[in-house]
C-alpha cells in the first residue's frame, strides 16, 4: 500500500474502535486505517478438517466427529477444570479433553456433531481440545485459515482478528493499486486491494501464497524504486571528483608491486578505475574472502587519487588494523612520494595536531585510521576517495560523516563479510558491486578441526610442530564485552598456560585492555616473526594479515558466530604454507555444534556465509539496524532472492524512462518517492 486517503483516516473511525482501545493500538505502532490494514498476521491457524489417519502423534488439526459419551467434568479447585468425553472420529473412539472450560459442558450431547481442534497423542487416543466447533450452529473457523497476529496488553487475538476484518468490510474498496499495470501483469501478481484481504484471510494456502508474493514484491519494489531513483538523479549531478591519473603510472606502480595480481583484483581495479575518472560519484562495494588480497586493491584506487592530485583516506575498525594498514601503504607507498599518515583515538595531542594540519595543508597524501578520523577538527586539502574497509563495523553515519569532508569524494567500501549478491543489492541498493572470488595463486585451503577439550594435549603437540617448521602459532580465547574482567582473565590464564607448556619459545599476549603501545609492541613483534604464539582476543578478528602464521587455535569456539569464525580463520593461509584451523568446543546447544559442523565442512566465505544466513536469519546477520537494513514487513530476504533481483531490475528500469518522471500513470510512485524526501537528497546517509 502507498500514501494514501487511508493513511490520513485515524483507527477510531473504525467501527468497534474505541478511544481507550485507539490508545492501546498506538502501542502498536498503529495509527490510521492504512497501519491497520498492513498489520498483517505473523502466521495462520489451521482450521481445515483433516483426516484423522494423516495426523502424526503430536500434531495439531481439525477434524470432524460426533459426541459418544456423556461428558465428564473433574475440577482442581483456583478455577482448574478438565472436562472430557468420548467421540466417533471417522473410524476410532477418541478421548477429546477440555482444560478449564467447564461451561462446554451442557453443551457435549451424546449424539451431537462436533469439530474438534486439538493436539492429537496417538498413543492414548486422545485430542487435547483448543477449539471446537458445532455444525448444528454454524462454523465460523472450520474449514478456514485463522490468521494470527502480534498482540499484547488489552488487545486480545480475537479482537484483533474481529477489528480488522470490519476495517477491511468498511475501508477495503479504498486500497489503492500502488505497482503499474505494465509489471502486476508482467509477474502475474494479483491486484494490491486482494492481496491485503486475502493476506488476512485466505480462502487457502494458495490465496495466502499468491497474497505474499504480491505484498512482497510490492515491497522490495517500493524500496528499489527509492534507491534507484535516488541514484537515478545523483548519477546525472556529475558534481563528484574525476580523478585523472594516467594509465602509465598506474601500470608501473602495479608492475613494481612484489607479486603478480590476480585475474579478479586486475578486474576490480578495472572498475574501480572506470568509476573514479567519471565527474559522478563513486559508490562501490568491493566484497571478497578473508586473504583475497583487497588490501592492495584499496593501495591501488589510493595511489590514483594522489596521482590525481588529490588525498585519499582509509578507515579502519580497530587501531591494530589502522597500524598494519599504514605500515602497508608506507611500504608500497613511499617508495612512489607518497606520504602516509596515521590517526587514531591513542595519539599523543601533539602527534594529533601535527597529522591534522599535514592533512589541511596537503603535506600528507593519504590517512589511515580508526573513527577518530571522522572528529570535528579533522579538514582536508582536498579529498578524492574515502575507502572504509571491513565496513560493516561501521555505522552508516561514520560512514557518510567522513565523505562529508571532500566535495563529494568517490566511495569504496571493502568487506571481508562476504554477503551474498542478493543480500547486498538490498542493503547497498545504492551501490554497484565488486566481487574478488579468486584468491591468490598457491594458497591451499585452510585444514580445520573440531576437537573436545580433552584433547587439548594433541592441540599443544600441533603447535609445537608448526613452530617447529618455522610457522607460527594463534590461540584466541572468547572475548564477548571488551570490559569484560573475567574474559580478559581468561586470556591472562590461558597466556600463563601456554608459557607453561612451552617454557623455550616466545609466547604473547594480546587483548583490548592494554594500552596501545603494548597492543602495537605484541603485534609488531609478531609480524616480524619475534614471537611464536599470539595468545589473543578478538582484537584480531579482522584484517590482520601475518602471512607467516599457520596454525589458528581457537578455544571455546561454540561462543562465537559463524563469520566470526571465518574472519578468525582467515588470519592464517595467507602466504603459500598449508594452514589449519582448530575448533576446541564441547558445544551444547545444536546449532553450536552445527556451526563447528559447517566450519570443518567448508572454507568458502560465500557458503558460510549463507550457512549463517540460514542458521541466524537475515536480520541478525547485519548486527545492528545500524547497517541500514530496511525492516520489511512481508518480504523475507532469506526466501525472496530471487523476488528482489526482479525487483531491482524493474526499478532501475523504470528510472531510467524519461516518461516515468512525467506519465500521470506514475503520479502515484512519484508522489511517494517526493514523500520519502527523495529530491532533498542525502536520503540514503
Ligand atoms: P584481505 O582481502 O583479507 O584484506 P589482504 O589484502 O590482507 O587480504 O591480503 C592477504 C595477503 O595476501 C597479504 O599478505 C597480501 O600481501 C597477499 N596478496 C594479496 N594479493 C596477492 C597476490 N595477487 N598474490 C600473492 N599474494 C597476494
Ligand atoms: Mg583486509
Amino acid at each position: 500500500m502507498t500514501t494514501t486517503a487511508l493513511h490520513d483516516i485515524a483507527v477510531r473511525q473504525i467501527k468497534g474502535v474505541s478511544a481507550p482501545k485507539q490508545q492501546e493500538l498506538h502501542a502498536f505502532g498503529i495509527v490510521s486505517v492504512a497501519d491497520l490494514l498492513e498489520y498483517f498476521p505473523f502466521r495462520y491457524e489451521d482450521y481445515r478438517l483433516r483426516s484423522l489417519a494423516e495426523v502424526k502423534d503430536g500434531e495439531k488439526a481439525t477434524v470432524q466427529g460426533k459426541i459418544m459419551s456423556a461428558p465428564s467434568l473433574q475440577r482442581y479447585g483456583r478455577g482448574k477444570s478438565r472436562l472430557s468425553c468420548r467421540a466417533a472420529v471417522e473410524h476410532l473412539l477418541v478421548t477429546a479433553v477440555w482444560f478449564n472450560r467447564p461451561f462446554l459442558q451442557e453443551q457435549l450431547m451424546p449424539g451431537r456433531e462436533i469439530t474438534l481442534t486439538g493436539k492429537w497423542d496417538q498413543h492414548r487416543r486422545q485430542l487435547t481440545v483448543s477449539d471446537s466447533e458445532f455444525p448444528d450452529k454454524g462454523t465460523a473457523k472450520t474449514g478456514t485459515l485463522q490468521p494470527v497476529y502480534s498482540v499484547g496488553g488489552a488487545i486480545t487475538q480475537a479482537w484483533m482478528r474481529k477489528t480488522i476484518k470490519q476495517a477491511l468490510d468498511q475501508y477495503g474498496a479504498m486500497i489503492p493499486e500502488v505497482l503499474p499495470h505494465a509489471l502486476t501483469e508482467k509477474h502475474k501478481l494479483i491486484p494490491g486491494r486482494e492481496a491485503v484481504m486475502r493476506m488476512h484471510l485466505p480462502d487457502d494456502v494458495k490465496a495466502g501464497q499468491e497474497a505474499r508474493r504480491r505484498m512482497a514484491y510490492e515491497e522490495l519494489f517500493l524500496f528499489q524504486l527509492k534507491l534507484q531513483a535516488f541514484r537515478a538523479l545523483t548519477r546525472d549531478k556529475m558534481d563528484g571528483v574525476a580523478h585523472t591519473a594516467d594509465n602509465e603510472s598506474i601500470r608501473s606502480f602495479v608492475a613494481g608491486l612484489p607479486f603478480e595480481l590476480t585475474g579478479d583484483q586486475k578486474k576490480v581495479i578495472n572498475e574501480i578505475m572506470y568509476d573514479m575518472r567519471q565527474p559522478s560519484c563513486m559508490n562501490r562495494l568491493l566484497q571478497g574472502d578473508v586473504g583475497a588480497g583487497k588490501t592492495v586493491v584499496a593501495a591501488v584506487a589510493l595511489y590514483a587519487a594522489v596521482k590525481s592530485g588529490h588525498q585519499g583516506a582509509l578507515m579502519v575498525p580497530t587501531e591494530i588494523l589502522a597500524e598494519q594498514h599504514a605500515r602497508t601503504l608506507e611500504r608500497l607507498l613511499e617508495p612512489h612520494g607518497v606520504q602516509i599518515g596515521l590517526l587514531t583515538g591513542s595519539l599523543t595531542d601533539r602527534k594529533r595536531r601535527d597529522v591534522i594540519a599535514g592533512l589541511q595543508m596537503g603535506l600528507i597524501d593519504i590517512v589511515v585510521g580508526t573513527h577518530a578520523l571522522i572528529q570535528e577538527d579533522v579538514f582536508f586539502r582536498s579529498l578524492g576517495l574515502v575507502v572504509t574497509d571491513e565496513q560493516h563495523r561501521f555505522g552508516v553515519n561514520q560512514r557518510s560523516i567522513l565523505r562529508r569532508k571532500g566535495m563529494n569524494p568517490d566511495v569504496l567500501t571493502m568487506t571481508a563479510t562476504p554477503i551474498p549478491r542478493t543480500l547486498a543489492i538490498t542493503a547497498f541498493g545504492d551501490m554497484d558491486v565488486s566481487t574478488i572470488r579468486e584468491r591468490p595463486q598457491g594458497r591451499k585451503p585452510i585444514k580445520t578441526y573440531w576437537v573436545k577439550h580433552d584433547a587439548m594435549d594433541r592441540v599443544l603437540g600441533f603447535i609445537r610442530r608448526e613452530v617447529g617448521e618455522g610457522r607460527q602459532a594463534y590461540v584466541i580465547t572468547p572475548l564477548i564485552e571488551e570490559s569484560d574482567k573475567l574474559d580478559v582473565q581468561n586470556a591472562i590464564d590461558l597466556h600463563v598456560q601456554m608459557q607453561q607448556a612451552f617454557p623455550d619459545l616466545r609466547v604473547a599476549l594480546l587483548h583490548g585492555r592494554l594500552s596501545a603501545s603494548e597492543k602495537e609492541a605484541a603485534m609488531r613483534s609478531f609480524a616480524a616473526g619475534e614471537t611464536h604464539v599470539l595468545v589473543a582476543t578478538t582484537v584480531i578478528e579482522v584484517g590482520v594479515d601475518v602471512p607467516n602464521a599457520t596454525l589458528m587455535v581457537i578455544m571455546d569456539a561454540e561462543r562465537f558466530g559463524l563469520s566470526q569464525l571465518h574472519q578468525l580463520r582467515g588470519r592464517v593461509g595467507r602466504a603459500g604454507y598449508q594452514s589449519y584451523c582448530v575448533l576446541v568446543a564441547d558445544p551444547k546447544s545444536e546449532t553450536g555444534q552445527e556451526r563447528m559442523a559447517v566450519m570443518t565442512e567448508t572454507d568458502d566465505g560465500f557458503e558460510v556465509a549463507r550457512r549463517d544466513l540460514e542458521l541466524r536469519g537475515p536480520g541478525d546477520f547485519f548486527g545492528t539496524k545500524q547497517s541500514g537494513l530496511p525492516d520489511f514487513k512481508v518480504a523475507d530476504m532469506a526466501a525472496d532472492f530471487a523476488l528482489l533481483e526482479t525487483a531491482r531490475d524493474d526499478a532501475a528500469e523504470l528510472v531510467t524512462r524519461p516518461d516515468f518522471w512525467q506519465l500521470p500513470e506514475y503520479a502515484g510512485l512519484r508522489l511517494r518517492l517526493e514523500r520519502e524526501g527523495i529530491f532533498q537528497g542525502d536520503l540514503l546517509d
